[in-house]
């Protein structure tokens, strides 16, 4: 039998739109056998989220998707099953999640210089978690305000990598994320690595310093790859000797490209990222 192992998803306690529970809920309804809650930069979504798959006897696994920059560039580290109360891990989210306040402060200076006044009163007034600030809250605030008819169109004239508001959250180093998640027991995994803007040469360097500093796996089933990305993210995984996840990164409903549990299998031939967890009987 195959399970449905979805490692990757959003609350209101960084950027999506539901709760910890009702999550759960969504994920359990859609036949998700384990699940794992990883919001950006921030753990308090995790007691919520585990005593709500508990209730529904559904598998739960504490994961967290932390900013990570990277010679310039912004790259998503998940760490999946981890002690939420590691406290070099919080402390350092808690950097993290300062960081992103400074971050939102000078977003909201770029929006004034594109003739948006007041967006990060705007933008706090869209935030579920005071202590948890990014893009999406700004986009949603650009809608509400009447200046853009969607978040789509918030991120391309705004907000989007490389766009007149975009300014990078800045991260923790490689070397930091993977210490924490390996510290908190969990495994250090690359989040969604196609969506990366970088030559092959710097994706291969990558994989190399993550390799070596300890990281365990890399997402091959994710929305954010096309069936091409992830053959060829499978074949990477083989050749680097990377534990694949798979996760459908939901954020709300209707929104994106991948509801809870709505993911193919992982290609054959790779060790599952839950390996040792007591998932899948054949692991
Ligand atoms: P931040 O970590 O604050 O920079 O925000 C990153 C988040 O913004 C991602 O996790 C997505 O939720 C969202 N996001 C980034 N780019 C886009 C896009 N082009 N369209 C919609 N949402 C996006
Ligand atoms: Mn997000
Ligand atoms: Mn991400
Ligand atoms: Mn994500």
């Amino acid at each position: 039998m195959n399970l449905n192992i979805d490692l990757h998803s959003h609350s209101a306690q960084s950027d999506g739109a539901l709760r910890p529970s009702e999550v759960a809920a969504r994920a359990h309804e859609r036949g998700v056998d384990c699940w794992a809650l990883s919001d950006h930069d921030a753990l308090s979504g995790l007691p919520e989220a585990a005593a709500a798959a508990a209730a529904l006897g559904m598998r739960f696994i504490a994961g967290v998707e932390v900013s990570v920059t990277h010679q310039a560039t912004t790259v998503h580290v998940l760490g999946l099953n981890i002690d939420p109360d590691y406290v070099p891990l919080r402390d350092g989210l808690r950097g993290i999640r300062a960081a992103r306040h400074v971050r939102a402060r000078r977003l909201a200076a770029r929006l004034e210089e594109c003739g948006v006044p007041g967006a990060l009163e705007g933008a706090l007034r869209e935030v579920n978690n005071p202590d948890l600030i990014g893009r999406v809250h700004f986009a949603r605030f650009l809608v509400q305000s009447g200046v853009c008819q969607s978040l789509r169109e918030a991120f391309e004239r705004f907000l989007g990598d490389g766009r007149k508001a975009c300014v990078p959250v800045a991260g923790a180093s490689l070397e930091e994320a993977v210490g924490w998640i390996r510290g908190a027991g969990g495994k250090a995994v690359i989040a969604h690595p196609a969506r990366y803007r970088c030559k092959p040469a710097q994706r291969k360097a990558l994989f190399g310093a993550f390799k070596d500093l300890g990281g365990q796996g890399i997402e091959v089933v994710t929305p954010s790859h096309t069936p091409d990305q992830c053959r060829q993210y499978a074949r990477l995984a083989r050749e680097y000797d990377f534990e694949a996840s798979c996760g459908s990164d939901f954020h709300a409903p209707g929104a994106g490209r991948a509801d809870l549990g709505g993911l193919s299998a992982l290609p054959d031939g790779l060790t599952p990222i839950w390996r040792g967890w007591g998932v899948d009987p054949s692991f």
